[in-house]
């Protein structure tokens, strides 16, 4: 039986940095699903869909299939068939993922490629419904979080060493609002597994983190 660990948390909590360390210590192959979300958001971006306009975003998830491939161990997202790993960090993917995951038809398009990557393989998985929906049996459940200040900060760092001139209160309010929306949506909200393990990493650096996870995970392999 393969081992699955599932990592929660709201964005910016640092759950993509720690899970791929994490995966690597372990040999575990680390899925991204927020990855995925965010490439059927392209897709609706691209296709000029109002991100409110649920008719329109269910009609045309209809028309995406999403799979993932692993080169070098680094996770790409195909939409269609095309590689959109490298076009779906903007801050503009973001909020139409954000957005459009709400909706149930997104939501079921995802799942059963999540589900059979977790029968199929080790693995370390994060999202938001990750030990609550997708994987409620998985071995190792951690809800990982940050302040609200802590995680803009660390996302405006991230985007200056890019080269960019981005405004902190604006990360700061974007951040609530998908904190906002992701925990208060019907369709699996961002919550903390009732057997998930809190972690706050505010004040921890990422090896903290990291040693943390991997110790909950030795117990239990
Ligand atoms: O984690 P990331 O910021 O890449 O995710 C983008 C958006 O996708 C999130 O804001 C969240 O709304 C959505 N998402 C989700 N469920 C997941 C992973 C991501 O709803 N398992």
């Amino acid at each position: 039986m393969s081992m699955n660990i599932a990592i929660d948390g709201p964005a910016g909590a640092g759950k993509s940095t720690i899970a791929k360390k994490v995966a690597k210590e372990l040999g575990f192959i680390y899925v991204d699903t927020g990855a995925m979300y965010r490439s059927l958001a392209l897709y609706f971006i691209r296709q000029g869909i109002d991100k409110d306009d649920e008719d329109k975003i269910s009609e045309a998830v209809k028309d995406c299939n999403v799979t993932i491939k692993y080169v070098d161990g680094q996770q790409q997202v195909l939409l269609n068939d095309e590689n959109v790993t490298g076009l779906i960090r903007t801050e503009e993917v973001g909020n139409m993922a954000s957005a459009s995951s709400v909706y149930a038809s997104v939501r079921s398009k995802l799942l059963d490629l999540q589900r059979s990557l977790a029968a199929n393989n080790d693995v370390i998985m994060d999202g938001r419904d990750i030990g609550t929906q997708v994987l409620p049996e998985a071995q190792v459940k951690v809800f990982l979080t940050a302040s609200v200040d802590e995680r803009a900060s660390r996302r405006y760092k991230e985007l200056v060493e890019k080269g960019l001139n981005p405004e902190l209160n604006k990360i700061k309010k974007d951040i609530e609002e998908r904190d906002y929306r992701d925990s208060h949506r019907e369709n699996s909200p961002l919550r903390q597994a009732d057997d998930a393990t809190y972690v706050d990493s505010s004040d921890m650096s990422i090896d903290e983190v990291v040693s943390t996870i991997v110790d909950l995970c030795k117990n239990k392999m």
